[in-house]
């Protein structure tokens, strides 16, 4: 009988991931290894600051480090295979392939002074939207922290060539980060730290379907990052029908959950809500949808649908945004809406990822 190596058997047989190491970690490992606590530094130099691609660039250390490193850790663990920009030039989608052969993408967002990186941190995901592309073939696996580290890396990077930066980072991307709590702690500290992406907590920001254990946890954390929950419906019922994962958390629970968040951390909350033609965007909709939130210190964000192929799905008209919309306004909620980005390269993300 014959085996058949499938990809992901493979995965677990590879190496630990450097950009999994907090600096603490790496001088850990140097003094382990009877090397010079500096070293860390400088490795986490030639990888934040100058970009390395990798241990052999590394010209100021000694050779037989360079091979430890090399034998010991995978880096880099994230291959671009494809680029997609948008016509208006201000959104990029990377396509990336991970050491087991799948793909995740990432989108940077080219907004006045913003340089916006949109990251994944799960192939597929769980919670299967009625919109969403991400979803359409459920969870394949957890991304690691250096998988979801090395895309903001990657992208910083390329920004350098231009003389720019990344300077926000939205877990908007594939998969649901409260699903992959601990990856998105670690991955958050290091792109937070000074050592590594050094981006101020206030520029990240985590999306979720609303899970509600893990929005009290990361309440809890030490950082404060700003909060989205995905909501897309005014009440439970509808909810269900768009979001088959949230028969798990009752709407008020979940509320009840974001006004901890704001009250513990003081950040911004806001609610997004995906426009779908007929099914949450009629005007008695935003008129619950106002109800629903009155009185609470958070913004609306109102995304038209963007078309994803195969669902039989509907954009509205952009009367019925502008009436939904003025609706909330005159309710005194602050609400934004944006034409998705980057439409004509289906930057909703999981979209390219799912292209054969
Ligand atoms: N799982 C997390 C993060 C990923 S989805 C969450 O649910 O928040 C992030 C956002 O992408 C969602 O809020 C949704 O509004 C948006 N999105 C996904 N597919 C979309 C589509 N086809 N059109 C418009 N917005 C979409």
């Amino acid at each position: 009988m014959g085996f058949k190596t499938r990809p992901e058997m493979l995965y677990s047989f590879t190496m630990k991931e450097f950009c999994s190491l907090t600096l603490f970690e790496c001088q850990d490992w140097m003094a382990q290894n009877r090397e010079k606590p500096f070293r860390a530094s400088q490795i986490f130099d030639w990888i934040y600051a100058k970009g390395a691609q990798s241990f052999d660039a590394m010209t100021n250390l000694g050779k037989p480090l360079r091979q430890k490193l090399s034998e010991e850790f995978a880096f880099p663990v994230l291959k671009c295979i494809r680029t997609q920009h948008s016509e208006d030039g201000e959104t990029i989608k990377f396509l990336w392939e991970l050491q087991d052969l799948r793909k995740v993408e990432s989108v940077l967002i080219m907004s006045g002074d913003r340089r916006t990186v949109c990251l994944s941190i799960q192939v597929g995901c769980p919670a299967r939207c009625a919109f969403c592309a991400s979803g359409k073939e459920g969870l394949k696996r957890n991304l690691s922290v250096a998988e979801v580290v090395e895309q903001a890396l990657h992208i910083d990077r390329f920004l350098k060539e231009k003389g720019e930066r990344v300077s926000h980072i939205v877990f908007m991307g594939m998969g649901e980060p409260m699903e992959n709590y601990e990856t998105l702690v670690s991955a958050i500290e290091l792109l937070n730290s000074p050592d590594a992406l050094n981006i101020s907590q206030r520029r990240i920001t985590v999306s979720t379907v609303g899970v509600v254990e893990g929005i009290r946890k990361l309440g809890l954390e030490q950082f404060k990052v700003n909060l989205v929950l995905s909501l897309h419906a005014p009440n439970q019922h509808i909810r269900k029908k768009i979001i088959p994962y949230s028969r798990k958390y009752p709407l008020e629970e979940i509320l009840i959950a974001m006004d901890e968040y704001a009250h513990l951390t003081k950040r911004d909350i806001t609610y997004e809500y995906t426009l779908l033609d007929g099914i949450n965007d009629k005007q008695e909709h935003a008129e619950e949808l106002a109800a629903l939130l009155r009185g609470k210190q958070c913004t609306v964000n109102l995304i038209p649908y963007n078309p994803v192929d195969g669902l039989h799905l509907k954009r509205p008209e952009k009367d019925a945004i502008e009436t939904f919309r003025s609706i909330l306004v005159e309710a005194g909620i602050n609400t934004t809406w944006r034409y998705t980005k980057g439409k004509d390269i289906a930057a909703a993300c999981g979209q390219l990822a799912l292209q054969k």
